[in-house]
């Protein structure tokens, strides 16, 4: 029995929290699994990985990191600005992408240089594939979000099926794939909806589509029990190559890692824990719109009442962009008033270990695939709040499909960095917080979801789907390298 050829895999993530954390996850899972790892990223985006590095090393598991240079200059951006959290207008935003699509060529130097056995490269560069290829290299595509969501993209760039609808409003069905799911016009990219053929959106979504054609296939955030139809629909029909190696969050519930994730913890992950700890089993409602999104004070405003109006005790993390709002954002003496009651935190949130506590009871999330996983992972029922990407095709697997959510009635995709100004109000929020935490439709909410969180846990342990899928995915990628076993 002749002892495996050590593998050498390269990541490269995406510049984005929301990315950045499932690929240190990813990274350490192949590691642990004799893997050697290295990621690829930025100067100011090394920081997030170097705790973590440090510390698997000390246990003998070795991460390495290699630093390429941002080209912010090139793309006309200002030093600094490194990471998609940091970008505080549309017009920056479409400077980062520039800037993100010239890694390109240093991408290429590293391979040439460290020729690895495989790239593990993120979706949003499809470029990957051709540059590996070039060079006799498996390019893997890490695509951060569900089955679901791929099956639905896929679906709605294909057939277009808005086309002969004329109502923003009116439902439409998402044609082929399982489970009659429909959509309207307005949960659709304004770009892709109006078929503006050289939009740079489309052109980039079709790119994508089409690296993961090209590649060796893709490496999904999921696990097979939880979206089995769309698991199979996704091989089977759309035809792609996947892997499952979810939940990836289960690899990291080390307190100090989860605290340094967001670089500047707002809050302490201890004396968080601990004010948890002084509630009641599933009594505490969390609220969290993930590491980019931001609502103006008017929102903010309402969503205060409708949280002090529900009764419910809640954790409520808040990020804000534009400081000019600071004075009007909490209605007069709140903070007094829900002394005890609601926490606030200004910034970043230790957020897995918040949902593992057994205090929290509720989620109001965007739908973000890794806090939607994350959720699902620790059997916390959510309330659903879309605002835009794929957000509004993972409402409708938590809501519709698995039945763990309720939605809290938002309609419109909102474009990127437009201000939010005023989308759910107090009414609908305090109906869909008391409808998840309260009552019959709650217990039965809890239930499924707490079959989820078992299923998690297994599909990861020896033997279970995604452990399983991750050893298939190694052994081929060993069979396929120089000097691999036949
Ligand atoms: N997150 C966190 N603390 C925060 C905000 C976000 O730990 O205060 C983490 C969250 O646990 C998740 C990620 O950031 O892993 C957000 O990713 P998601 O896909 O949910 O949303 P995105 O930020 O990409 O919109």
């Amino acid at each position: 029995d002749s002892k495996p050829h050590p593998l050498h895999i390269l990541f490269c993530p995406h510049l984005a929290h929301g990315h950045l954390i499932p690929t240190t996850d990813m990274a350490r899972l192949f590691a642990r699994q004799g893997v050697k790892a290295t990621i690829v990223t930025t100067q100011l985006n090394a920081p997030f990985f170097s705790q973590i590095i440090e510390r698997e090393r000390k246990l003998g598991i070795e991460i390495d990191i290699h630093i390429i240079k941002f080209p912010s200059a090139e793309a006309g951006l200002p030093e600094g600005i490194e990471n998609i959290s940091s970008i505080t207008s549309r017009e920056m935003g479409l400077k980062f992408f520039k800037a993100v699509s010239l890694l390109q060529q240093p991408l290429e130097q590293i391979l040439e240089e460290c020729h690895p056995n495989c790239l593990v490269a993120d979706a949003m560069f499809p470029w990957a594939t051709e540059v590996a290829r070039k060079l006799g290299i498996p390019r893997l595509v890490f695509n951060g979000t569900s089955y679901f969501a791929l099956s639905v993209i896929d679906s709605l760039l294909r057939y277009e099926p808005w086309k002969n609808i004329t109502s923003d409003y009116q439902p439409f069905e998402v044609p082929g794939i399982p489970g009659k799911i429909k959509m309207t016009k307005l949960q659709q990219p304004v770009e892709l909806r109006e078929s503006i053929v050289d939009d740079k959106m489309k052109v980039l979504m079709h790119q994508v589509l089409e690296s993961e054609i090209t590649s060796y296939g893709v490496l999904m955030n999921s696990f097979q029990e939880l979206e089995p139809a769309y698991v199979e629909y996704y091989r089977n029909i759309v035809g792609r190559k996947t892997w499952h190696i979810g939940p990836l969050s289960l690899c990291n519930r080390n307190t100090e890692d989860i605290s340094q994730r967001g670089n500047a913890a707002s809050i302490d992950a201890v004396e968080c824990l601990r004010w948890l700890d002084s509630k009641k089993h599933n009594s505490v409602f969390y609220i969290c719109f993930g590491s980019v999104s931001w609502f103006s004070a008017a929102q903010l405003n309402e969503i205060a009442k409708g949280l002090e109006a529900s009764g419910q005790d809640f954790i409520w993390v808040v990020r804000k962009v534009n400081n000019e709002d600071e004075e009007e954002w909490l209605p007069e003496g709140f903070e007094e008033r829900l002394k005890g009651k609601g926490l606030i935190i200004r910034g970043w949130a230790p957020q897995v270990l918040i949902l593992d506590h057994e205090a929290v009871g509720g989620f109001m999330t965007h739908c973000g695939w890794n806090s939607t996983l994350e959720s699902i992972t620790a059997g916390v029922p959510m309330v659903t709040w879309p605002l835009s990407n794929e957000q509004f095709y993972n409402e409708k697997l938590v809501t519709e499909i698995l039945r763990v959510g309720i939605g809290v009635g938002a309609q419109e995709w909102s474009r990127w960095m437009e201000k939010r100004k005023f989308l759910v109000t107090k009414e609908n929020i305090i109906k869909a917080v008391t409808q998840l935490m309260v009552g019959e439709e709650a217990n039965d909410i809890r239930s499924r979801a707490s079959a989820l969180k078992l299923m998690a846990k297994r599909a990861v342990e020896e033997g279970g789907s995604s452990h399983s899928d991750l050893k298939a995915l190694l052994d081929g990628l060993r069979l396929n390298s120089p000097g691999g076993e036949q």
